[in-house]
């Protein structure tokens, strides 16, 4: 099983209902980056990479495209078969840039299972579950207005909700903690996500402010250093995302028991391989991870969906999709799409999502 072809799309995602606000950014329209993988029986492959913007994590959308330009030349005649082999091709074409190759890795991994007639989950290890959790994220938003959308949520169906704080005076922060506990209690696990916005000073304020909330803090400051200082200050269990870089970033901060657990997302650390390996790391740490992306389409959303199915359901915490915050589907026939607040493994083999191609317009790069 070897590639032949590789075509590369970008196609644009207005956030529906947005903007969306977090505590370093305010984000509009994000560019997706698709590629499409044939091998020699003319089979197809997709993968999907979307950062959230320019300032959430080291990576942007016209720096995916670059990369994968890159990398691609390189791959035109390589066995699929091997998926580990597979990145280690791709490392010797380009030394970082882990959102770029988890694009081509999600792909082969669809062009595998649809060549061998497997689902991406039973490629991963075998699926656990026929359909996975969600969680809803607010954004940033007034007290009043993210307990309101709280309570929807909660009637929806969702278990969990993230609420983004941060980038603001921390008060604010604490009143709408403590108005979403008023208006949700237990309906809903917590999290509190400052997407690195907070001073070490601030996440202990609204730790000692909310002690009698069962809150998780995810992400509260820039660096590992800034919450290690704090760690063993905190009222509240802590979680890892945008620090938790890669698989040996992964390890340490265990290692330090630096956190109770981590916010995933499949691009940051490379696409279904490592994150299946990451998967592995957790179980036997016994910490809870989320299974999420940055943002994107139904790519991602389906290999998000894929991997979470494969994880021990005591330690999945649930799966971020950028579906409510997007118009339509790339595959109306098969949408990776939330119903009470759950996420359907897609049927069939590959990803089993199957995008409607005319949706991206012409290829902005082939090899
Ligand atoms: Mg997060």
């Amino acid at each position: 099983m070897r590639v032949s072809e590789i075509h590369v799309y970008s196609h644009a995602l207005p956030v529906k209902d947005g903007p969306y606000v977090m505590a370093s950014t305010v984000v509009h329209e994000l560019q997706t980056t698709l590629v499409k993988i044939i091998d020699e029986t003319g089979t197809a492959g997709w993968g999907e990479t979307c950062p959230v913007g320019p300032v959430y994590a080291p990576a942007h959308a016209a720096g995916a495209l670059a990369a994968i330009k890159e990398i691609a030349p390189g791959l035109i005649g390589a066995d699929i078969t091997g998926l580990r082999a597979f990145q280690r091709l791709m490392d010797k074409r380009l030394n970082g840039h882990a959102y770029a190759k988890a694009a081509f890795d999600i792909a082969a991994h669809d062009l595998l299972g649809k060549r061998t007639g497997l689902c991406v989950a039973d490629l991963l290890g075998g699926a656990m579950t026929g359909k996975v959790p969600s969680y809803f994220a607010s954004g940033v938003g007034s007290p009043e207005d993210i307990a309101r959308i709280a309570k929807d949520k909660a009637d929806q169906g969702f278990k969990r909700m993230q609420i983004k704080v941060g980038g603001r005076a921390v008060d604010l922060d604490i009143e709408t903690i403590r108005k979403v506990w008023e208006t949700v209690g237990t309906r809903m696990r917590l999290v509190a996500d400052g997407n690195r916005g907070w001073t070490s000073q601030e996440a202990l304020r609204v730790s000692r402010s909310c002690l009698d909330i069962p809150i998780v803090l995810e992400q509260p400051c820039n660096t590992i250093e800034e919450i290690a200082r704090i760690r063993h200050q905190l009222g509240h269990g802590v979680y890892l995302d945008e620090s938790a870089t890669d698989i040996s970033a992964v390890v340490r901060a265990i290692g330090d028991g630096i956190c109770d657990g981590f916010g995933m997302k499949l691009t940051r650390i490379g696409g279904l391989q490592p994150m299946s390996v990451f998967r592995d790391i957790c179980e036997a740490a016994a910490l809870p991870h989320t299974c999420d992306d940055s943002w994107g389409g139904d790519i991602i959303a389906a290999a998000c969906v894929q991997i979470a199915a494969t994880v021990h359901p005591k330690f999945l915490e649930g799966v971020w999709v950028a579906q409510p915050f997007i118009e339509g589907n790339y595959d109306s026939r098969n949408p990776v799409s939330i119903v009470d607040g759950h996420l359907k493994v897609p049927d069939g083999p590959g990803l089993g999502v199957v995008p409607d191609e005319d949706l991206f317009g012409a290829p902005v790069a082939s090899f």
